[in-house]
């Protein structure tokens, strides 16, 4: 069986780990199975898959998922969120991946359709650690969970933040996986304040090199994380050059990375909108 805790005990080993999501055409999907082919050769610790917005990839996702493990060999995650979903839908779901060897899932709550406040379904859940509980429940899962390194968007405060993240663990996860950030102190100073309430977990940096910034600017609006102002200011006097933003944007990863090489260890998550290309460059210079 898969495990998170397993994968990050070997502490000699700085691990990758790639986030993909589930291409929508079959030609988008084999060329996002070649890529995965390219990045095998960084022995990515796991593949993770995401769940799309209010379920919607539910097939592709399960489909993916157990076809980059079969087939590429390379241990996968799928993410799941609970929102719009009742329990016994919850089981069905989880219940025929695990039967696909599929444990390591990346349990969240998922957001609502744009301007909606968050409604739990029916028999189902409001929160994440509600879904880590049930699924420690249901099934022999490793779950991984989210943290956010400069607090969620509907969140009161860091500190509010830090008690919920508390409770994931404590209802059974394995390891947080941040949000994305763009400079490192965040992150720092995070696994601080994590490591202050007594959460003891593997805590692994997700980074995002930025190649697109119109892509950017939706990403970050959605997600809270900021870009700071001389990287942003740098990008946006070449953002209709997609070259340069491109160079920029990889140069200022690769210094995040060594770095968090450096300082943090246990490795890295890469979401790496995929393609090999945007994580290849990072790669070379920090395994
Ligand atoms: P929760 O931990 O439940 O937190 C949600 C909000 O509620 C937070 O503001 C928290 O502070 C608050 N809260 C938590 N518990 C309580 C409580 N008991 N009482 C009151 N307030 C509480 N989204 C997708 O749709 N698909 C994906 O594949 C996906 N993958 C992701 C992967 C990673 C690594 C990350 C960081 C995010 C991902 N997301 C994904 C986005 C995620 O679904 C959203 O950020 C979502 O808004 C919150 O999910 P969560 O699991 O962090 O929620």
């Amino acid at each position: 069986m898969n495990s998170f805790k397993t994968i990050y005990k070997d502490q000699n080993k700085f691990k990758v780990s790639f986030e993909v999501f589930p291409p929508k055409t079959e030609k988008g999907r084999e060329n996002l199975l070649a890529e995965l082919q390219l990045l095998k050769d960084y022995e990515p610790s796991y593949i993770s898959v995401t769940y799309g917005a209010m379920g919607s990839t539910r097939v592709l996702t399960a489909d993916l998922a157990t076809h980059i493990q079969k087939d590429i060999g390379v241990p996968t995650a799928f993410h799941f969120t609970c929102v719009g979903t009742n329990k016994d839908e919850i089981k069905d779901y989880v219940s025929h991946l695990e039967e696909q060897g599929l444990n390591l899932v990346v349990s969240l709550r998922g957001d609502p359709p744009a301007d909606k406040p968050f409604q739990a379904p029916k028999n189902g859940f409001a929160y994440a650690n509600e879904l880590v509980s049930y699924l420690n429940s249901v099934g022999n899962f490793s779950q991984a969970v989210a943290g956010y390194p400069e607090g969620h968007v509907e969140s009161e405060s860091l500190e509010m933040d830090l008690k919920y993240l508390k409770q994931k663990v404590d209802a059974g996860a394995d390891i947080i996986i941040t949000q994305l950030f763009f400079d490192n102190e965040f992150f720092y100073d995070f696994v601080k304040r994590v490591r202050d309430v007594g959460i003891d977990i593997p805590i692994i940096p997700g980074i995002m090199p930025i190649v697109n910034l119109s892509q950017v600017e939706r990403i970050t609006k959605m997600c809270g994380a900021s870009i700071p102002k001389h990287l942003y200011e740098k990008l946006n006097t070449v953002r209709d050059n997609q070259d340069k933003v491109r160079e920029i944007g990889l140069n200022h990863a690769i210094e995040q990375c060594q770095d968090l090489k450096r300082k943090h260890k246990t490795g890295i998550h890469f979401y790496m909108l995929n393609k090999s290309q945007n994580v290849t460059p990072i790669l070379d210079l920090i395994m």
